[in-house]
Order: structure tokens, then C-alpha cells, then sequence
């Protein structure tokens, strides 16, 4: 039989409490326990339904930050699952369970480094701190921000951070995200005149005058990105109007889009340029837009940790990782505007948010040893 690590078995017991956002069911509680015991000193926090947390060892500066979410998302349908969704169960190498690879394992994987790590140099430099939130996969109003908040006010600022978000794609290690794309949403109403659809001169059709509109948002080249980032996406999400009856025409065209941009372009320029093509297209004096602009942008360039990074991805693998910046927004949109030093990294990616959410066994081990090795880098 094998030996289960302890990563493995701190993941089985984070697996086993069913937190989906925004509720903790106590997996904070298991940590700050595990790390109170090596020294850490707990802070926790009720934001609204959220629960949060801030879990510092030593006083002094450097100091590094493991930052994590103890928050799932919903299993979907039960019945699609091989294995129970909260008993994390292994079979062919793979462990399955939800939230064992976004991000239960992770978390697991950097108590136990830390562990180890203090074992083996109880006199380290610097501190070492945890932020946990309950509220990653939800709004995000609650969560990593208001203890961004908190840190701030007291001048306490992270030189160096690591996210524990699932930043791999074939093997751990593989590939780190060195920062994120802003998200832009837009939620634009047209008006038109409601009426029969026998009798169009009497109405007017707010689909039809909205179609070239449209068209021009969806084939906008909006720049080139950058050599870290790729070019601003535009997507049209949700798309509304009329459906009551076969022979009217609707007074109302809803339509939402977003825009996941680079950070050689602005919200701001994003906004404007819209705002100028409804303009164009005549329909300022018909419409209202709504903007909600949940994400700026966020980049770590080649600098102290991100080297750091790679070379111990490449003295522990023997290979270097790709840097990049794909993917949806992550908490570190609130922590690198601080000044700290982001990177992401955790294991595979491929069946997050999924039914049978998986991560390969080993995977969990080696980045445990991927973790530990690069704290005794920064804080030996
Ligand atoms: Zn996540």
C-alpha cells in the first residue's frame, strides 16, 4: 500500500467540507489550526457571508505570501460524478474531488512546504503569511480586497506573493501566470417603438437598427496586445428582445458583452471608443449602457521573484515553465496593485469548474517540493 503525504491528507480533509461560495464550512479554521501550531499568529475575518483570514509568522520584512481560496464551485449534476464530489478518492494515480485542483490541493501543498519548511530553518528570514478567502469563485466583493484593505491601512505590504491557482497544463510546473487580462462588461439597452409587425412604419425595431452596431463591436480589431499579453477579446454574452408573440415587434433590445483587455488599452478607451461607435451608428439618443469594470489588469515583469520562480521550476523539473497571462481575472488583481511581486502557481488546470474535478497524485506532492524550495530561495 502506498504512503499517503501529508499534502494528500490535509487536501482529503479540505475536500470532505463541502464550502461552496461563500461559505468556509470551516476549512479556515482546519488551516489556521495546522499553522498556529508552527508559530502563526491567526487573524480571522467576517466580511458580510465571507469568511476570511490573515495568517502571519515573524515580524519582519521580506515578507511572502501564500494566497488561496478555501471557496468551490457548485458540483453540477451528482449523478455525473464517478466518486463522491467530497470524498476525495484516488484511482489510476488521479485524485478526484471537488476543488482538489482549484484549490484545495494547492493550499494543502503550501501548509505542508511551510511546515517543512520551518522545520528544517526555524531561524529564516522575513515572515511568511497566509490570506485565505471564502470568496473567489463568487463576487469577490468580500474576499482577498477587504483584507487587502486591512494590510494596507496598517502599511503592512506583501514584497512577494504566490497565488495558488491552478496555473499548470500538462505537468506542475509547466507553465506560471506572471499576471491577467482586465475584464470590461457592458450591459447596453436600445430603445425602439413598440408595434404590429403588419404595420412596421409605425414602429420601430430596436433589433434591426442595433445589427450594424453590433457587427462593428464584433469584428474590432481593439489592439495588438502586448509581447506578454494577447490582444483584447470582445464577446457578446446575453442577447434580449421581444419573444411574446410572433407578430410584434419589441420596444427593447438588451444586449451584455464583455471585454478581457491588455493593459496596453484602458477601460477608459475601451468605453470611449464604444460609446463613440453608438454614436456613429446614431443611437446615442435610444440607448444606456451600464458599465461594470470588475478586473484591471495585472503584470509581474522578469524581475527578483519571477526568476526566482523559474529557476526552481527548473532545478526541481528540469524544465522551464511557459510565463503567461491567459485565463479568467484571480485575486491577484487586488494584491499586485500593493507593489508586490505576483506569480501563480499550482497544479493542472484542465478540469477545474468540472464534474470529476481531477488532479494527478504526484502532482500534489511535487509541488509541494516546489513551494518549499523556493521559500528557502527567498527567505534563507
Ligand atoms: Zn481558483
Amino acid at each position: 500500500m502506498k504512503t499517503i503525504s501529508k499534502a494528500v491528507q490535509l487536501a482529503t480533509e479540505l475536500v470532505a467540507r463541502p464550502s461552496i461560495t461563500p461559505d468556509d464550512q470551516d476549512c479556515q479554521l482546519l488551516l489556521a489550526e495546522r499553522l498556529a501550531i508552527l508559530g502563526f499568529k491567526v487573524e480571522h475575518f467576517q466580511d458580510q457571508s465571507v469568511k476570511n483570514a490573515w495568517i502571519r509568522k515573524g515580524k519582519e520584512n521580506p515578507l511572502f505570501v501564500f494566497a488561496g481560496h478555501t471557496d468551490v464551485v457548485p458540483t453540477g449534476s451528482r449523478d455525473l460524478w464517478h466518486y463522491d464530489p467530497f470524498i476525495l478518492t484516488e484511482s489510476d494515480g488521479f485524485l478526484y474531488g471537488r476543488g482538489i485542483a482549484d484549490m484545495k490541493g494547492n493550499i494543502a501543498a503550501m501548509v505542508i512546504a511551510t511546515a517543512h519548511f520551518i522545520e528544517k530553518h526555524p531561524n529564516h528570514k522575513g515572515s511568511i503569511a497566509f490570506l485565505l478567502t471564502s470568496d473567489e469563485e463568487g463576487p469577490a466583493i468580500d474576499g482577498t480586497i477587504k483584507v487587502i484593505d486591512r494590510l494596507k491601512a496598517r502599511q503592512e505590504i506583501p514584497t512577494w506573493c504566490v497565488v495558488g491557482e491552478p496555473s499548470s497544463q500538462d505537468k506542475v510546473g509547466d507553465t506560471i501566470k506572471v499576471g491577467r487580462r482586465g475584464s470590461l462588461t457592458g450591459i447596453i439597452t436600445i430603445r425602439g417603438i413598440q408595434g404590429h409587425v403588419a404595420y412596421p412604419h409605425l414602429a420601430d425595431n430596436p433589433m434591426h437598427k442595433s445589427f450594424n452596431f453590433l457587427q462593428q463591436l464584433i469584428s474590432e480589431s481593439w489592439d495588438e496586445g502586448t509581447a506578454e499579453f494577447p490582444p483584447t477579446t470582445f464577446q457578446m454574452v446575453h442577447c434580449q428582445s421581444g419573444g411574446e408573440a410572433s407578430n410584434i415587434i419589441p420596444e427593447e433590445l438588451k444586449v451584455q458583452f464583455n471585454l478581457r483587455y491588455a493593459p496596453c488599452t484602458t477601460a477608459n478607451q475601451l468605453i470611449e471608443r464604444i460609446e463613440n461607435k453608438l454614436k456613429f451608428n446614431q443611437l446615442n439618443h435610444c440607448s444606456s449602457i451600464q458599465w461594470v469594470h470588475s478586473a484591471k489588469p495585472f503584470f509581474t515583469g522578469p524581475g527578483f521573484l519571477r526568476d526566482q520562480v523559474v529557476q526552481v521550476i527548473q532545478e526541481v523539473t528540469g524544465f522551464s515553465p511557459k510565463c503567461c497571462t491567459s485565463g479568467g481575472t484571480s485575486d491577484g488583481r487586488f494584491i499586485a496593485p500593493l507593489g508586490t511581486e505576483l506569480i501563480e502557481l499550482g497544479v493542472c488546470n484542465r478540469t477545474i469548474h468540472q464534474m470529476n474535478e481531477c488532479v494527478k497524485r504526484e502532482d500534489i506532492d511535487d509541488l509541494t517540493i516546489l513551494y518549499e524550495r523556493l521559500l528557502t530561495r527567498l527567505l534563507t
